[in-house]
């Protein structure tokens, strides 16, 4: 039986009206109640809210529309979309979104775009003359050239910093980058201590609505860092993403819902522990976590190298709604109930 066939089959027990085009089923929105706006594709499931899809990442596998329109949970709409085959994590970039409609289609405007950005004029490559500085920088935080070029690193010799692009969908939504001189000195004239932020973030982008390295969530599992270097030293892992800063919002966390990943890692800094703890309650109904958070002698994962962390993760230990985080001054330990 195809996805398409039990999909249709559970909005008519649910008794949910729908539209058919050749290619998708078409209701409305369990979240922003617009009529025709969530198309769900017939061949494999996929699904999007042609409004909520740039508001809140509403889009992906289909248990997470079908939950909000039947009430059902995730974990028994998925033994009835997928039965016992092993589950198919699937891209949420990967959406193609013209595969949902036929040539005859009005295809729908979505709102509300996350914006497009032009990198800086003076970013250069990390392999030209002018990205030595950086590259020399990135090579003694432990991240090699060719890794480095893997996730777009840039240098920006004017400003002595280096540049973590934030693509989504191959779009360029701004950057977070690092000074990478030293962040203190003592200016003479002013006879002044001077502290240069270490790190900043490009004007307009909203990095509580994207995750940084999103994209590489290709299987069925996320790594969650703080920072950029926590990521990539989480880069053997695979699906290794940033949120740049402390605060996991809610957005992020949809994004990770509707990535389909299975398995979530988390890897914040020991002193996100109360973050950690939150984020455990919210995600543990709809996929496994586990604790990845460094070993006592690391101030965090980006101190780490990286088969270590690869290592890290491999013995990680999986975690329920009862386990307890804890964060005891300069050391932590945990207590599992
Ligand atoms: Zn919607």
């Amino acid at each position: 039986v195809s996805i398409g066939v039990v999909i249709k089959g559970l909005l008519d027990e649910a008794g949910i009206s729908y539209k058919q085009s050749g290619k998708s089923f078409i209701t409305a929105c369990p979240r922003c109640f617009k009529r025709d706006k969530v198309y769900i594709r017939k061949t494999d499931g996929r699904f999007v809210c042609w409004v909520c899809k740039e508001t809140e990442g509403f889009s992906g596998a289909p248990e997470w529309v079908l939950t909000e329109l039947l009430h059902l949970p995730v974990q028994e709409l998925r033994r009835l979309l997928y039965g016992d085959q092993e589950y198919k994590a699937a891209l949420y970039i990967d959406l193609n979104l013209t595969d949902f409609f036929d040539a005859d289609d009005d295809i729908p405007v979505s709102i509300d775009v996350l914006p497009a950005v032009e990198p800086d004029p003076g970013f250069r490559e990390l392999d030209s003359p002018a990205g030595e500085a950086g590259r020399n920088y990135l090579l003694s935080r432990g991240v090699p050239l060719e890794i480095a070029k893997e996730y777009g690193i840039k240098a920006w010799p004017a400003k002595n910093r280096i540049v973590f692009p934030c693509m989504n969908k191959g779009k360029l939504l701004g950057w977070q980058d690092r000074y990478i001189g030293p962040t203190k000195y003592f200016d003479e004239e002013a006879q002044l201590v001077v502290t240069i932020p270490k790190a900043l973030t490009s004007y307009g982008l909203q990095k509580d609505r994207v995750l940084l390295f999103g994209d590489r969530i290709t299987g069925d599992h996320a790594i969650l860092t703080e920072g950029p270097f926590d990521a990539i030293k989480a880069h053997l892992c695979g699906g290794n993403v940033c949120t740049m800063g402390k605060a996991v919002s809610k957005r992020q966390l949809t994004l990770l819902r509707m990535s389909g990943i299975r398995k979530l890692y988390l890897a914040l800094d020991p002193d996100a522990f109360e973050e950690s703890a939150r984020i455990l309650i919210e995600m543990s109904s709809d996929m496994d976590i586990y604790d990845m958070r460094p070993p006592e002698k690391y101030e965090d994962i980006g101190a780490m190298p990286m088969e270590e962390v690869r290592d890290l993760m491999r013995n990680a230990q999986k975690v329920d709604r009862n386990f307890l985080f804890l964060y005891l001054k300069d050391h932590y330990d945990y207590l599992a109930s």
